[in-house]
């Protein structure tokens, strides 16, 4: 069985010891989660999942509400990438602090 959460500690375990999160056997590149060949693939994956989103009207991220006219994602998302990228920044900034 795999809970989110045993998701989530791979994912960390395998981050910290540079590997793939994908493949899980591979080195990922330097300073990113994943492969090249995963890297390419998930990015290919990406693109397709988008595409069939946008086709459908669905939010970029969450593929479920439907966003605002001329928007890539709804409002739900929005909201959490706003928080997201507010904590990355007051974690800089503490971080440059320090
Ligand atoms: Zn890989
Ligand atoms: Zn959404």
């Amino acid at each position: 069985m795999s809970t989110k959460e045993d998701q989530r500690e791979a994912y960390y375990w395998l981050k910290a010891r540079g590997l793939c999160t994908m493949c899980r056997c591979a080195k990922a590149e330097p300073g990113k989660t994943k492969c090249a060949a995963c890297r390419v693939k998930y990015n290919a994956w990406q693109i397709t999942r988008r595409e069939r989103l946008k086709a459908k009207g669905l939010c970029d991220r969450c593929g479920r509400e439907i966003p605002e006219p001329g928007r890539a994602i709804c409002q739900k998302c929005s909201a959490v990438a706003a928080e997201s990228m507010r904590r990355r920044r007051a974690m800089k900034e503490t971080e440059v602090r320090t």
